[in-house]
């Protein structure tokens, strides 16, 4: 009979710890969310509409922006932009996105995306300027080349070309400038050429 008493005496007595354990679990989960609530509303309460309005409305951009170029940085240049799980096979000419080998096509020595491939082989494509390939001027080159793509859709193909040094026999390396036809006068505009 004794042990009994005991027994259920100690069950009470875990029991009540437990129950006094979660408590003070909750009671300190729900202080926690309150003081992080307290801190969201602060800008908010802070801030008049206007600019209120347009945080919301940057904010969000930008970090896709910057996630972009993360990405950019580190993994489109090894994934799939479509496939993260593949690796890439090259760029594509028109949207400089990294694709994989299913994803791209080759036409006269060019990748293309195949969501492109369209877009390329509806368009006469004029070569607009060859020049020697440089660091500086192929990046200035491809940073034009993708604003006007991501800004305005127009598609210019900034692409590498090796020539063969007859006299040295020496590779050397040119960029190729192309663009449709109807952008001819607006890309020598952007690119200076
Ligand atoms: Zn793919």
């Amino acid at each position: 009979m004794d042990n009994l008493v005991l027994i259920l005496l100690i069950t009470v007595i875990v029991l009540l710890v437990m129950f006094i354990g979660l408590l003070a679990f909750f009671g300190h989960r729900f202080l926690k969310l309150k003081e992080q609530n307290k801190v969201e509303e602060k800008p908010v309460v802070n801030l008049n509409d206007a600019s209120h309005e347009k945080k919301e409305s940057i904010s969000p951009k930008l970090l896709s922006a910057l996630r972009s170029n993360d990405k950019t940085e580190f993994q489109s240049s090894v994934y799939c932009v479509d496939h993260p799980d593949v690796f890439s096979h090259g760029k594509c000419a028109i949207s400089y996105d990294a694709l994989c080998e299913n994803c791209l096509t080759k036409q006269e020595n060019i990748l293309i995306g195949r969501k492109y491939l369209d877009l390329f082989l509806d368009n006469d494509w004029v070569e607009l300027q060859m020049v020697k390939d440089e660091k500086e001027l192929r990046r200035s080159y491809i940073n034009i080349k993708k604003r006007l793509w991501e800004q305005e859709d127009l598609p210019v193909i900034v692409q590498g070309h090796f020539k063969i040094n007859i006299q040295d026999d020496k590779v050397e390396q040119y960029i190729v400038i192309l663009s449709r036809q109807e952008d001819i006068a607006r890309v020598r505009d952007e690119f200076s050429i």
